[in-house]
């Protein structure tokens, strides 16, 4: 027995207009800095109140939002009261407001102690709204929650399926204000998501035909919107596209260039999508040479690229997705993504980068079995952009 999950979807121009049909009191907008400079606040927020919503703005959301962060937001929802929570922004955003949710629902549960398996009994107080400005991190469509505790240097996956938001409001207009690496980023942690959750090994009948898909829009349309961000074409492809493969992925699972890059984003700061997509060639060609089948067969012609066999597919992947890469600007190995570490810093890390890796809940999904020290050679090897040989 499997799930699937999906909050209604409203997309295209005008999906915003949406909220004028919510129904309530009251609503608390949780959105960052950015979010208000560019003007995005106000225009959620004429919508809301112009259908005679009272609406309040926690906009302290910082890019890797923090328990702390997600603390107070909660103490103003307990205070404020709202029987709707607008989450406006990238996955940091979003993913804040379901935490912030969480806990407003239920004050009783500790933040470390929530999980997927526990029934929390959210929809009593606030349904949830979300809204994203970026083209990438699907959180719209998911459950998961990603945290971090700056005290550990670590990377909290969390979250419950109860938390998928209710509406997600998939509208290109936010899309458009991107500068060109931030779209790229995105975009390339969407094509992870897509092609992990295709070849991950809870892939499903209801998740591959959306990850397919996916995959072949990013792979259409990212070029275009990364080099021209006003291609009102390509951003809204992009903007569906993110959505679409979060749903992929939220109801198969992300796998090992997840776990991987979750943690080189939490031990050295790389932007989420920037350390997913650098490891996604690696685990390809990790994969490939496991002895078990695969499914870079079925991408790669779906793309139309060379796939004779399963070798030969994930060897054409492989190089599409790195041509890919080079098009948008995006770094290939670690020693591109960051050149001030210099080999004896990295191996002064490495320990961490594996234990962390080790700990995130989507290595479990890797179609082959991953050992520690696979790991570890998986971060030696895209250290100096080598090919996977083991
Ligand atoms: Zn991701």
């Amino acid at each position: 027995m499997w799930y699937f999950r999906s909050p209604q979807v409203v997309f295209g121009e005008g999906a915003l207009d949406h909220l004028a049909y919510l129904k309530g009191k009251r609503v608390l907008i949780i959105t960052d800095q950015v979010m208000v400079r560019l003007g995005f606040v106000d225009m959620v927020r004429s919508k809301l109140t112009g259908a005679g919503l009272a609406c309040d703005v926690f906009d302290e959301v910082e890019p890797e939002p923090s328990l702390q962060t997600v603390q107070r937001g909660a103490a103003l929802m307990l205070e404020k009261e709202p029987d709707w929570i607008v989450g406006l922004g990238g996955g940091s955003a979003l993913d804040a407001a379901k935490a912030m949710w969480i806990l407003y629902e239920r004050p009783d549960v500790a933040p470390e102690a929530i999980n997927p398996f526990d029934e929390l009994g959210l929809r009593r107080k606030a349904r949830l709204v979300a809204i994203p400005t970026t083209s990438g991190t699907g959180s719209e469509t998911t459950w998961a929650v990603v945290l971090t505790d700056s005290g550990e240097r670590r990377k909290i996956s969390t979250g419950a399926p109860e938390c998928t938001p209710d509406i997600a409001i998939v509208d290109p207009i936010f899309a458009a204000q991107m500068p060109p690496r931030l779209t790229a980023d995105t975009g390339l942690d969407a094509l992870t998501h897509a092609v992990e959750g295709y070849t991950s090994s809870w892939c499903n009948d209801f998740t591959d035909g959306l990850c397919l898909k996916a995959i072949q829009m990013i792979f259409t349309y990212l070029p275009r919107a990364y080099a021209d961000g006003g291609d009102k074409e390509a951003r809204e492809k992009m903007h569906n596209a993110a959505t679409i493969a979060g749903l992929g992925f939220i109801n198969s699972l992300a796998a090992a260039a997840h776990a991987l890059g979750h943690s080189l984003g939490a031990v050295l700061d790389v932007p989420h999508g920037r350390a997913v997509f650098l490891f996604l060639p690696y685990t390809i060609q990790f994969n490939a040479r496991g002895g078990q089948a695969t499914r870079y067969a079925d991408i790669a012609r779906f793309l139309g690229l060379p796939a004779a066999d399963e070798r030969e597919a994930a060897a054409s992947l492989v190089a599409a997705l790195r041509d890919l890469g080079r098009c948008v600007g995006q770094p290939l190995s670690l020693r591109e993504a960051l050149p001030d570490l210099a080999p004896p810093d990295f191996s002064a890390r490495l320990d961490k980068l594996v234990d962390n890796a080790e700990m995130d809940a989507t290595i479990v999904a890797s179609m082959r079995h991953i050992t520690t020290e696979d790991t570890r050679r998986l971060f030696e090897y895209a250290y100096e952009g080598k090919n996977v040989d083991f």
